[in-house]
């Protein structure tokens, strides 16, 4: 039954019993017509309050303060402080709602996650980085228990001990997090997720850098101590022994110069604080002085070509010349005797592309992704032999990501290998520029 209806007919029908009263009064004291004058008026002003009660019931169901009808008499005070309460009660509504959306746009812009529990650990909400860390999803997973979405044994042990005041690491889902439950209010608990997988990685990757830098500089340091204590102990050693002792040491110390050297240079690319200098670099001096450095170190041993067709770019030319003398020069030291080494640089509808060819030993193809890490060798001992620091490509990936080239490793085992540098075409410098 509609409320218009259930509302009016006991209306009505009071404010009939009321004039019949009126009028049966009337009639028994025979002042009828008075009567039936005190009846209307009364009946009129019963009509009118609950006209007035009625417009209010409406607007209560939905109370918007723009709404709300005008009053007479005593429902005008009524109605107007219904208003004040109403508009107050509105802005109070809007402000929470805002703070509500600030709070929320904040939560989701953390780089942490949070999670708000009841004090049953049953799910009221969480902000997108806590369902990536957890792998929730808050609109399948509102009201779970939390115990219930993360099946982890070390986090059930960490509920079930409740020993919150300190945090809890967890490898979950191959990320590493740490997580801390925090109580609030009297019913509520927020769990906060942090990420540190990133932050263990870099840490992982510096340990291990100088546990590897002091391994390599110590195994020279070893061999020169061991040549310095055995002229020590035998003041009368024949000259020829020592000249060959001391060649042996000055080599060792070369290469821990090298090491040293090199060491610097990958810090340097590596730093911010050290952007990029970039200048027009004449390709064919360049690439000249490279080949004829390579053809020192091979000796004569190898065939080295040069094909030069590309155009001049802009680049740093110190960091350039370390990374394509790096490529060549691991092509000669990975090229048994006899066979070939050819440099290319050409202009490619991508843009310039500098590559080495060569038909040394080869590299499988598990060992090609990790080559570019700090000392990672297919082979240690060649390496060494031919005064490798195992930080050669390591140095060419920093110098290829600063110039926003691609390096491409293509190598067979036993066959040889190619290694390219695509440059962007931005890097060209035009024949206009010469
Ligand atoms: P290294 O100083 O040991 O040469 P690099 O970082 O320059 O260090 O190279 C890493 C490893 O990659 C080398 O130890 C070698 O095993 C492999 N490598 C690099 N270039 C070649 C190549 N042209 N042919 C075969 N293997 C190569």
């Amino acid at each position: 039954m509609s409320p218009k209806i259930t509302f009016w007919v006991p209306a009505v029908l009071r404010m009939f019993i009321v004039l019949l009263i009126a009028l049966a009064i009337g009639y028994f004291s025979s002042m009828l017509w008075s009567a039936v004058s005190i009846g209307v008026g009364l009946t009129i002003l019963i009509f009118l309050q609950l006209n007035y009660l009625y417009r209010l019931s409406l607007w209560l169901d939905s109370p918007d303060s723009s709404k709300l009808p005008d009053g007479w008499g005593a429902w005008t005070e009524i109605f107007s402080r219904l208003y004040r309460m109403r508009r107050e009660d509105e802005k109070n509504q809007i402000e929470l709602s805002e703070w509500l959306a600030r709070f929320r746009q904040a939560m989701t812009l953390l780089p942490d996650g949070v999670v708000i529990m009841d004090d049953v650990l049953f799910l009221e909400w969480c902000n997108p980085v806590a369902e990536q860390h957890l792998g929730l999803k808050l609109s399948q997973d509102k009201n779970m228990r939390i115990t219930n979405l993360i099946r982890s044994p070390e986090f059930m042990d960490y509920i079930i001990l409740g020993r919150f005041d300190k945090p809890l690491t967890v490898t979950h889902r191959d990320r590493k997090l740490i997580l801390h439950i925090i109580k609030f209010e009297n019913r509520r608990q927020i769990l906060v997720t942090h990420d540190v997988t990133e932050s263990e990685r870099i840490d992982r990757m510096r340990r291990d850098f100088i546990a590897n830098a002091s391994h390599e500089l110590r195994t020279p340091l070893t061999v020169i101590n061991g040549f310095l204590e055995i002229n020590a102990m035998q003041p009368e050693m024949d000259s020829m022994t020592r000249a060959g002792h001391i060649k042996l040491m000055a080599e060792q110390g070369q290469r821990m110069q090298s090491l040293v050297e090199d060491m610097l240079t990958l810090t340097r690319l590596e730093s911010v604080d050290f952007p990029i200098r970039v200048e027009h670099i004449n390709m064919r001096n360049l690439l000249e002085s490279m080949v004829s450095e390579m053809h020192g170190l091979s000796v004569g041993k190898h065939q080295i070509s040069l094909i030069n067709q590309g155009p001049d770019v802009m680049g740093s030319l110190d960091e350039l010349r370390s990374a394509f003398t790096n490529l060549a020069s691991n092509a000669v030291r990975y090229t048994p005797a006899g066979g070939t080494v050819v440099i290319s640089w050409t202009q490619t509808e991508n843009g310039p592309l500098f590559s080495v060819k060569d038909s040394g030993i080869g590299i499988s193809p598990e060992h090609i992704a990790r080559l570019t890490e700090r000392f990672y060798r297919v082979d240690k001992s060649r390496s060494r032999e031919t005064q490798g620091t195992g930080l050669g490509l390591a140095i060419v990936k920093h110098v290829v990501l600063r110039h926003k080239a691609v390096l491409s490793i293509d190598s067979t085992s036993g066959e040889g290998s190619t290694f390219s540098i695509q440059f962007p075409l931005s890097a060209t410098v035009s024949t206009a520029e010469h």
